[in-house]
């Protein structure tokens, strides 16, 4: 937590350790936990060296993300003793029934699945009883309504829905986090402009199926500042962009299906309203995978839809992610998604070999490849996309971009670090700042600057601020 986003708290307030690991729906979590414990007075800190108690908010989605949760209760167990746990890996079983955490650490306080503030609370009243301060006010001054955030103070994930109507047959976050919920619009809109006024100049819608919002309530009319309005991506979307634009900030969309709504919101990237900038979780190219799959819009013809959107916006980048050597993948079917990336000329791509999570329906698919054979089929893949990647960053080099400013030690007198609207933060590539030539020129954190290209370096780019 920002130094910013602190709040005054009574100095011998009880004092809880908070961890959190996994994605950015899970640091959402995170961040109306530490909102509510703030709000009632606690105090909070990154370690668990004199902490009353500790909070781990796990992921359980990958093996990997599941031992390393594992180990960081092990670890706040040994050095603190008592310890609660929630997240994804609380929902999880055990093989053989029972919980996993329970099962593995059964000394914990408490065990809930994500997204449960309220039984957090609970769980931490029972262990460590609130504060009594009347001198503390009710309402965290992180960001007002919008609360405490963990990211840095010019960056902010805006959260729009819970849960997930799908059933991917490689997945097992709808068994962990439930169907489609819908936020309010009014809430969600009242949360961006809380997030704007308190300096936020990047918003990172996210969910599990952002261009599913408004599905489960049927789209319903909300209100925002007096004002009727429709609970779907596209009225959304273009209130976000109304927000956004008294304060120059970005609005960047996550985890958003090509689903042929998504070509409304297109113009609105082409007009610049939001960052011409998609992340589409494609997982394939060939039809009969993505049927395996059970994917969204897998009925849908990507290439052509891609095209359409190119041609609607020429600036657009399209970042994906994918999965090589799913069960039954045949070899035919792996050079299809080879001549997909490069004909869509997706611009960044992330791929993982297909690996089997304990819970997931693909599991048992015929045709389970050898491990081998689908680590080889992501390095050929990889090879692919970084050469595809690669030569569209080629052709920014001498071009001028807009670079939001995320490091610039001595005000950027050495130079810095930032991203254009190309680089979504953690996941893509940045730009590397050079020290500017202007004597008068500084760079600072959360400052927009221009910046001449140089040369493309990797997934970065090397850029002269001007
Ligand atoms: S869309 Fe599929 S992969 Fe994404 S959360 Fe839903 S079930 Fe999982």
């Amino acid at each position: 937590m920002s130094e910013a986003n602190a709040r005054a708290v009574a100095p011998d307030a009880p004092k809880v350790g908070f961890v959190s690991l996994g994605c950015p729906k899970a640091l959402t979590d995170s961040e109306l936990i530490l909102t509510q414990l703030s709000a009632e007075g606690y105090r909070t800190s990154k370690t668990f060296e004199g902490a009353d108690l500790v909070i781990v908010n796990t992921c359980g989605f990958i093996d990997d993300a599941v031992k390393e949760s594992l180990d960081t209760i092990g670890e706040a167990l040994a050095e603190n003793g008592r310890v609660i746990v929630t997240g994804c890996l609380g929902a999880k079983s055990a093989e053989g029934g029972g919980n996993l955490v329970r099962k593995m650490h059964p000394k914990v306080l408490a065990v809930t699945g994500p997204h449960a503030t309220q039984e957090v609370m609970d769980a931490v009243h029972l262990n460590l009883p609130k504060p009594h301060d009347p001198f503390v006010d009710l309402v965290p001054n992180g960001f007002g309504v919008a609360g405490i955030k963990l990211t840095p103070r010019h960056y902010a994930y805006l959260k729009i829905s819970e849960g997930c109507n799908h059933r991917c047959t490689f997945c097992i976050i709808p068994s962990m986090r439930g169907d489609l919920v819908s936020r309010s619009i009014g809430d969600v809109l009242t949360e961006a402009k809380a997030l704007f006024e308190g300096g936020v100049k990047e918003l990172l819608v996210i969910s599990q199926d952002t261009s599913a919002y408004g599905v489960d309530v049927k789209y319903r009319i909300g209100f925002w500042d007096g004002k009727p309005v429709k609970t779907r991506m596209l009225e959304l979307v273009q209130q976000l962009g109304d927000l956004a634009e008294p304060y120059g900030a970005w609005v960047r969309l996550h985890y958003v299906y090509p689903y042929p709504s998504v070509d409304e919101i297109i113009p609105l990237m082409a007009t610049g309203r939001v960052l011409p900038y998609l992340d589409v979780p494609l997982q394939h190219s060939h039809p009969d995978v993505l049927r395996r799959m059970k994917r969204p819009a897998s009925g849908e013809r990507h290439l052509e839809r891609i095209q359409a959107w190119r041609d609607a916006c020429p600036e657009l980048v399209i970042r994906s992610t994918f999965i090589a050597g799913f069960p039954g993948e045949t070899e035919d079917e792996f050079a299809h998604l080879l001549d997909f990336v490069r004909e869509a000329q997706i611009d960044r791509a992330g791929c993982f070999a297909y690996s089997a999570v304990d819970g997931a329906t693909a599991n048992s698919l015929p045709g389970m490849l050898p491990i081998e054979l689908r680590e080889e089929r992501r390095a050929r893949f990889m090879a692919v996309t970084e050469e595809v990647s690669s030569i569209r960053l080629q052709r920014r080099v001498g071009s001028i971009m807009q670079v939001l400013v995320d490091s610039a030690p001595g005000m950027g007198k050495k130079g810095g670090v930032g991203r254009s609207y190309a680089d979504a933060p953690e996941i893509d590539g940045v730009v590397r700042l050079l020290p500017p030539e202007k004597i008068s020129k500084t760079l600072k954190v959360g400052d927009f600057t221009k910046a001449r290209v140089l040369s493309a370096n990797g997934h970065d780019l090397v850029a002269l601020p001007i």
